[in-house]
């Protein structure tokens, strides 16, 4: 069975659906259009019932790729019944459609969604009363609580056995003889959905007009009796007045409101500090420094400054517990392996293993920085912090709107990348494109991880992570900053954007998120990630006559890696024995950035004697080995080199589809590496020579000293040789 979900926008379809479908549902396209197909299945009805969520619309015209897609589903694909959601707080404007989908031969059920709400404020709505005059089954939810839910899927599933008897409330209005009329020559006709088409085509719907050429004549003489001049003649007025009349007069009365309080309401109150002008970015920086400091922290307490033991945040504590699970698998699998063929134990232990304990290692943190953005994002937190980066970027000649797409990269930029079609302007969108790798995805964690474990380990390593989070970020905002500077056209678009109530985030959805993200993980990387890990251990193992080397400097990879290294001596991390590895590394991130530390588990795994190292002790690793080989700053080098350029082939497949242009393209690509390539040389070269910049400074400063007192009339020279 088929069941659809229509209403307006905001009206809360897609929070019905994802608590109907859960992690069934899957987000396609419809054809020729971008707009989004949702559909899952809901499984405790007696038959299997197929949800859809159809985009949000107001009305069933056709002027909008929406309405179009809507319309054409309900009438072409005939769901077995149509579920209106309706939200109850704005029931007058929401019920304007109903009375549209009222005249579709589907079978109606409506949903009057947003009852809390309701509630709360002490409105009152007559439920039964409704139901008697509008003719099919309302019943009332809560989308978010989950409320009423089972009984309308209930009823729905019982509306859709039974036969439906369509009706327009146009019958009823001043031109209802012309609807009538009309109405009977559709009947005549024999299609289905006469009533909807009669009303089209006094509309003069296009579409309509088109599929109708032989009757139009007629409708048009009816049209005439009924001059309809108090519209000057324009019958899609006539009908939306018909349509608003009859809610008027027969439904809203059955709606009662509460007298409403003058006061701020609860969110007013808390909006007026999160949002404030010069704290709102200050109190989003602290709010995501906690985030990292609870996430990757190995001395959560600060006890190591008075030289007491430090205490792992939760973050840390989780994944040395995951760490030492994955070392006593792979110490089974070694001892297991031992009369095994020496490529054998090489691939499983050194290659596979070794590049998968690198990368999974970090699910528990990945998951628990999921859970807090998850948390921020359903409180409606979020919303506020576009609103106060609007305010900032305005002045820059953008709108906050572009940074909505570009949270989603935080996640993943691929549906970052996706999303920018919500933005109207053709200049902003390639903008916001162009800087979405820039914002840190969730496979670079897996590369924070590692450093926050090994270089940086009660070093500050959370600050380093929020550091390359603020550092992408930085890169973004000046990027965008200059790109809008060169182009000629510079208006903005007004931003207005409705600002949701707070809310208490649902633990039901939390936990839906989380457990996609981690299925999504997993899956990847025991894929994906493992076939890769499995081509580079044979590429760093074998050298060009398939013979195993002894030093993998000579392997395939390792020729062809330290050819090219002097490219990345700049950079630092390209420098030295193991630079050339550090090298594939970075190379494998543009592939996907999971293969990052992946590829440094495989070359770890293969250079360290387990026998050599303390068991149990994360910085006694061998990737930690591998990473000690770096100076600190070739160390942040090869952070921000990652952070910034391509960030993986899927990002490059969205981006390529969105440009919709080769040579936007390769400029992209082009901006990104550039990009990497300058700051992580940047980095490098600051964080090494940085007391050469502070010499020239401090020179530079007391020349130009010397030269503005000299304007002044003062000549210190002068006076020090009188003195
Ligand atoms: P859609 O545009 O129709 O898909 O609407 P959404 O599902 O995105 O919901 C719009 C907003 O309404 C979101 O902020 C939801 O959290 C909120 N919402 C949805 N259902 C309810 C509900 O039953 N009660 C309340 N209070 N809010 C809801
Ligand atoms: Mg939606």
């Amino acid at each position: 069975m088929k069941f659809a979900l229509a209403g307006n926008p905001n009206s809360g379809k897609t929070t019905l659906f994802n608590y109907l479908t859960g992690s069934t549902a899957h987000v396609g396209n419809w054809p020729g259009v971008t707009v989004d197909k949702k559909e899952g299945i809901y499984k405790k009805l007696p038959e299997k019932v197929t949800v859809l969520d159809l985009p949000g619309i107001y009305s069933l015209s056709p002027y909008t790729p929406e309405e179009i897609v809507a319309r054409t589903y309900i009438l072409d694909e005939k769901p077995d019944v149509v579920i209106n959601i309706v939200d109850a707080t704005n029931l007058e404007r929401n019920l304007y459609l109903t009375t549209q989908l009222l005249e579709l031969d589907r079978p109606l059920i409506i949903a009057l969604n947003m009852i809390d709400a309701v509630d709360r404020s002490g409105d009152k709505i007559d439920i039964e009363s409704l139901e008697k005059a509008i003719g099919v089954p309302v019943v009332a939810i809560s989308a978010l609580r989950g409320k009423g839910v089972k009984e309308l899927m209930q009823r729905a599933y019982a509306t859709a056995k039974e036969p439906f008897a369509p009706y327009s409330v146009l019958s009823k209005s001043a031109a209802g003889e012309v609807f009538n009329r009309v109405a009977d020559l559709l009947k005549n006709k024999n299609i289905d959905n006469p009533i909807f088409h009669a009303v089209k085509l006094i509309e003069g719907d296009e579409l309509e007009v088109k599929n109708h050429l032989d009757i139009i004549s007629l409708v048009n003489e009816i049209k005439s009796a009924y001059p309809a001049e108090e519209f000057d003649g324009d019958f899609e007025a006539v009908v939306a007045d018909a349509r608003y009349k009859y809610i008027t007069e027969r439904f809203s009365k059955l709606f009662k409101k509460a007298p409403r309080k003058e006061e701020l309401t609860r969110s007013d109150k808390i909006d007026k500090v999160l949002t404030h002008k010069f704290f709102g970015i200050p109190i989003f920086l602290a709010i995501m420094f906690a985030v990292f400091h609870i996430t990757f922290s190995g001395d959560f307490l600060y006890l190591s400054w008075y030289g007491v033991e430090p205490v792992e945040s939760l973050g840390v504590f989780l994944q040395s517990q995951l760490g030492n699970l994955m070392g006593i698998i792979m110490d089974a699998v070694s001892d297991g392996l031992e009369s095994a063929a020496p490529w054998v134990s090489s691939l499983l232990v050194d290659g596979l293993l070794s590049g998968l304990d690198a990368v999974l290692s970090f699910l528990p943190q990945i998951l628990l920085l999921y859970l807090f953005l998850s948390i921020l994002e359903d409180s409606g937190y979020m919303a506020r912090v576009a609103f106060i980066m609007d305010r900032a970027f305005r002045r820059f000649g953008m709108s906050g709107k572009a940074f909505l797409p570009l949270l989603m990269c935080f996640g993943c930029a691929v549906p970052g990348i996706i999303a920018t079609r919500a933005l109207e302007n053709e200049r902003e969108r390639r903008i916001a494109i162009t800087i979405s790798p820039f914002f840190s995805c969730g496979a670079k964690l897996p590369i924070w991880g590692t450093f926050a474990a090994t270089m940086f380990l009660n070093r500050g390593g959370e600050v380093v992570v929020f550091g390359m989070y603020v550092l992408g970020l930085a890169v973004a905002i000046l990027l965008s900053i200059l790109m809008h500077k060169m182009s000629k056209k510079k208006d903005v678009a007004p931003f207005i954007m409705e600002l949701p109530a707070y809310r208490l985030p649902q633990p039901k959805s939390t936990a839906i998120h989380l457990w996609q993200k981690l299925k999504h993980y997993v899956v990847r990387v025991a894929t994906i990630i493992a076939g890769a890990i499995v081509v580079i251990w044979a590429l760093s193992t074998f050298n060009f006559r398939f013979e195993m080397v002894e030093d993998n400097a000579n392997s395939i990879i390792g020729i062809i890696s330290r050819g090219i290294q002097w490219l990345f001596v700049p950079l630092g991390f390209g420098m030295g024995e193991s630079g050339w590895k550090f090298v594939v590394a970075a190379f494998t991130g543009l592939i996907a950035k999971e293969m990052v530390v992946a590829t440094m588990g495989v070359f770890a795994g293969m250079d360290a004697d387990p026998l050599e190292m303390e068991a149990g002790e994360l910085a006694a690793t061998p990737i930690a080995l591998l990473i000690s080989t770096l100076s600190i700053p070739a160390g942040l080098a090869f952070m921000a080199f990652n952070l910034l350029s391509v960030p993986c082939m899927a990002a490059v497949g969205a981006a390529s589809g969105e440009l919709r242009s080769r040579k936007k393209l390769w400029s992209a690509i082009a901006i990104w590496m550039g990009t990497a390539y300058v700051v992580a040389a940047a980095i490098y070269w600051i964080g090494t020579y940085w007391w050469i910049g502070l010499i020239l400074a401090v020179v530079l400063a007391v020349i130009i000293t010397y030269f503005a007192l000299k304007k002044k009339g003062i000549d210190i020279f002068k006076k020090l040789k009188k003195a």
